[in-house]
Order: C-alpha cells, then structure tokens, then sequence
C-alpha cells in the first residue's frame, strides 16, 4: 500500500520533500464485527487547506496532519469492502478518504454515495463535490445575487473560482476574474465566458484595474486571496456591497500575516463580509446536485481539471497550488477502476 507520508509540521512555504512516499502492507478486508470500510482509491483532490493541516494547529476547525502519517483529503473512491450496512462491495464513494492506494475508513457515515456515473468519476473531487459545494454555498447562500449585479472573483480560473463565475454568468450577472497567467485569463473569457478578465501580476496598481472593470463598482465579491487583492477590492464595493470570505490562500505560507488596511469601508459603504465553511452546507448537497447536474448534461458548465498521474506525482501537485502551477481543478489519479 503506498503512501504519501508528511515528514514533519511545514513552516512557510510547503516544498515537495515535506513529504516522502513509503509502502506499507494493508489488509484487503474490514476486521469482523467492525463498522469501517475499505476503499481503492481512486481520485485524490489536491485542496489549499491542507497546507494548514501540514501546521501544528491548535483550535482550529480541522486537525493537522501527523508526522510520520499518511495525509488525507477529499477522494473518490471504491468499496472493496464493508462493516456498514449503508456501503456494499463495489459501491463508489466520495469524502475524506487518505493519500494512499487502499484506505480503511472507520466513519464511513461522512462519505456520500455516488449516484451518477455518466459523468467522469474525477468530477467528485470538485464540481460534483467539495469544490463545487463551496461555490454553490459561497455564492448563492452568502452572498445572495441578484440578475444584473457585478461580480468580482480572484483565483478565478481555479476549482472554485470557475464555478462561481458560471454561476454568477447564468444568473445574469457581470463577471470578472482575475488569475495569475495570461493562459488562465484566456480560459476565463473563452471558456468559461465570463465577461472580462484580467492578470493581477501584470496590473501595478489594482485598485485602478478593478476601477476600469467595475465604474461602478462591486456589488459581489468572492474572495478566494486576500491580501493586497483584498485591500484593492474594499475601494471598489458599492454601498450594501457583499463579500463571500471563502479563502485567503495569498496568506497561508507566511509567518505574519499581511494587514488589510481599507477595512474602514465596510463600516462607510454598509458592506456585508461573511466568512464561511463548506462543511457547514452539506446538507444541501442533493438541492446542488438538482441544480448543477442538467446544467452539466446540457454543456451550460464547462469544466477544467489538471490531473497529475500516480499517487507518486501527489506532493508535486499538492504545493504547485500555492504557485499557480494547477490549471483549473488539481486533481491526483491513483487509479482508474
Ligand atoms: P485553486 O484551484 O484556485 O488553486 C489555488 C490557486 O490560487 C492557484 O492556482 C493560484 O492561481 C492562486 N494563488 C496561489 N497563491 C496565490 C497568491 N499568493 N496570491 C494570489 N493567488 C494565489 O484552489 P481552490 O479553488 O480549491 O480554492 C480557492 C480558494 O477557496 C482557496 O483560498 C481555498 O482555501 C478556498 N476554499 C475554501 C473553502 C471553504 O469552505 N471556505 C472550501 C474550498 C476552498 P493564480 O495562478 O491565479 O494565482
């Protein structure tokens, strides 16, 4: 059973040789009268949060990794066999799930059944599963749009940030992105067909870029960095402006976070920011799945995932979030079936 193993807590900038791969042995069934289930994975999905998992966190939402352990993510993957009587052998499954070939999973109540299989099986890494809950979430129960208002989203080519302009598009609003590569822009005007975009390591000044996109201003914006885009974008919102705080991910390798200095516009335009986790929604997971499965049949989403081959390729993938190297959604395929 190989394994993508953290060496020790990650200070900084997390590098490739944070981790190491080793073989361990597995047994390739569940013990007698326990209620776990074994998996084959098969889709592992390479998240920004899990660079805080890699910390020594105290009080936080989620508990770090061990050192000496194999990390753990959200996956797809396949009962080979099971103590629950909801799970059968052969069943596929997605939720949290270890970097490794075969996992035992011991609450096995925390993962969803996957019903739908005409769509490929590495969409439940992200548009049919986490990544696309928070979008779903984050836009539509946050920030509540409305046809005709303005939407603003960083990070806009990635997991997330893709969905949530395709969203914002068929609700009719006006969407721009901005991302770090002259490629990720062209992805979002022509594939993704938001209305413009632009690369935010090519505007010296973003207050005034967001000024030529957004005259007006802002009436919605999703955040998914924060930091000195954050800063540029409290200038711009309009009065009862709305902020989705999804993720800061400019601030998760530095020791001292940066400051936000225009806070004060929240108080002067009456913005709302509000701060949210996926975890909270899942629930509403089936009224998603309602929602964004015609849309997905009938070609009204486009979908862009960058899939690394083998387990092997996993901690390359992983960090190469943190420098824009994934291109769209980053996925790591362990295994196909
Ligand atoms: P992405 O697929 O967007 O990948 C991360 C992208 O972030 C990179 O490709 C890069 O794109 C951009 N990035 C990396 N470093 C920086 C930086 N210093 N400044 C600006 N941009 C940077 O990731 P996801 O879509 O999975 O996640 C997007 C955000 O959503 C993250 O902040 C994440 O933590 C958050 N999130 C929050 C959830 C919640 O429940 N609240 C759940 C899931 C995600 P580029 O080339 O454009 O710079």
């Amino acid at each position: 059973n190989k394994q993508v193993i953290l060496r020790d807590f990650v200070e900084g900038f997390p590098k490739e040789s944070d981790m190491y791969i080793a073989t361990g042995t597995v047994r390739l069934d569940v013990p007698e009268g326990s209620t776990a289930v074994l998996v084959k994975n098969l889709y592992l999905s390479c998240d920004p949060y899990m660079r805080n998992r890699m910390s020594n966190l105290v009080g936080s939402y989620i508990e770090s990794f061990k050192p000496g352990s194999p990390i753990s993510g959200y996956g797809v993957c396949k009962v080979i066999d099971s103590g629950h009587p909801k799970f059968k052998k052969g069943d596929l499954v997605w939720g949290m799930t270890g970097w490794e070939e075969y996992s035992l999973i011991t609450a096995p109540e925390t993962l969803f059944k996957i019903e739908h299989t005409d769509v490929p099986l590495s969409y439940y890494t992200g548009l049919l599963g986490m990544a696309g809950m928070t979008a779903y979430a984050g836009f539509f129960k946050v920030c509540f749009p409305k046809k005709g208002e303005t939407v603003f989203i960083s990070a806009a080519s990635g997991a997330v940030g893709q969905l949530v302009g395709q969203f914002a598009k068929l609700t009719g609003c006006y969407v721009i992105g901005s991302a770090g590569s002259k490629e990720k822009v062209d992805l979002l005007k022509n594939k993704f067909k938001f209305d413009d975009a632009f690369n935010y390591k090519e505007e010296p000044d973003l207050n005034a870029a967001l000024k030529r996109y957004f005259p007006d201003g802002i009436d919605i914006y999703f955040e998914n960095v924060g930091g000195k885009m954050l800063d540029a974008v409290l200038l711009n919102m309009k009065v009862h402006g709305r902020i989705a705080a999804c993720g800061m991910i400019s601030q998760y390798n530095l020791k001292q976070h940066e400051a936000v200095h225009n806070l004060i516009q929240i108080v002067v335009k009456q913005i709302r920011m509000e701060g949210f986790i996926v975890f909270g929604y899942y629930s509403q997971y089936p009224e998603y799945l309602e929602m964004v499965l015609p849309q997905i049949r009938e070609g009204k989403i486009a979908y862009v995932e960058d899939i690394s081959e083998g387990l092997e390729s996993g901690p390359a993938a992983l960090i190469g979030l943190f420098s824009g190297k994934n291109i769209g959604k980053q996925v790591v395929a362990v295994a196909r079936e």
